[in-house]
């Protein structure tokens, strides 16, 4: 039997399923991996926008913004990809138990995921929070004021404290709450699908192996091998938009006959 095939069975078969995503599922809809080098990262320096230097310099703060209201656009205007729809899909045939992200992209929800099936471990890039207290505001209103004005660090309106987006920095702990949840719904799944991450950075990295330990099954599907394709029960190095439909396709002909 052909890994599609291999892989469509486990869906049809499965009650509960979790789906892994990483920046693999949303460089087909054109945004880059912020994390490779390349692109973007020739105009700006990567290791300057971490949370401590973030919070402790007004340059940095300055930079930081700099970058974000240059990708913003590319990020708003993103649309999903047949990827997002196979997810959508599993959904709507009642097995999507929750899809636990490494995307700050919202494109899952904008595919028409459930905001509370989409567990968002780095944060999302739609949402601005004041450091001091708490306030959120919309990104695109901040957007307009950045493009508007001679700010170039927005501070809040409430207090003037410094405004940072409610994504998760390079140096910043981990979200509780996401990571807790996270770890819960991978134990107790009975498939657990990764989609386009290489499962090198913690938490990403423990997933599979917890669902593995709750008895789940494991599908990997990444262009490049991941450190955790032996423990996989599928493993498939393609581009994901056109595999993952097809396994859809296949598990959902397989539950009419
Ligand atoms: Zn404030």
């Amino acid at each position: 039997m052909d890994k599609i095939s291999a892989a469509a069975d486990m869906i049809a078969q499965s009650k509960k399923i979790v789906i892994f995503t990483g920046a693999g599922i949303s460089t087909e809809s054109g945004i880059p991996d912020f994390r490779s080098p390349g692109g973007i990262w020739d105009r700006f320096d990567a290791n300057a926008f971490t949370y401590p230097k973030f919070i402790s310099s007004q340059a940095n703060r300055e930079m930081y913004w700099d970058f974000s209201k240059t990708i913003w656009p590319a990020i708003a205007q993103a649309e999903p990809n047949a990827g997002h729809y196979a997810v959508v899909e599993l959904h709507r045939m009642g097995k999507l138990d929750c899809v636990i992200t490494q995307n700050i992209d919202f494109l899952h929800q904008k595919s028409g995921v459930p905001e509370d099936k989409v567990i968002e471990l780095h944060g999302t890039l739609k949402g601005v929070t004041c450091l001091e207290c708490d306030r959120k505001y919309p990104r695109e209103q901040i957007q307009k004021r950045l493009i508007g004005s001679a700010e170039k660090v927005p501070k809040c309106d409430s207090c003037g404290g410094i405004l940072k987006p409610t994504t998760v920095m390079f140096g910043q702990p981990m979200p509780e709450w996401e990571t807790n949840e996270a770890e819960t719904r991978s134990a107790r799944c009975d498939l657990f699908l990764v989609a386009g991450s290489s499962l090198v950075v913690y938490p990403a990295a423990q997933m599979p192996v917890v669902a593995k330990h709750g008895g789940a099954k494991l599908i990997i599907i990444n262009l490049t091998p991941t450190p955790h394709d032996h423990y996989a029960d599928v493993v498939i190095n393609e581009k994901i938009g056109p595999v993952l439909s097809e396994i859809v396709k296949q598990a959902r002909a397989k539950l009419k006959n």
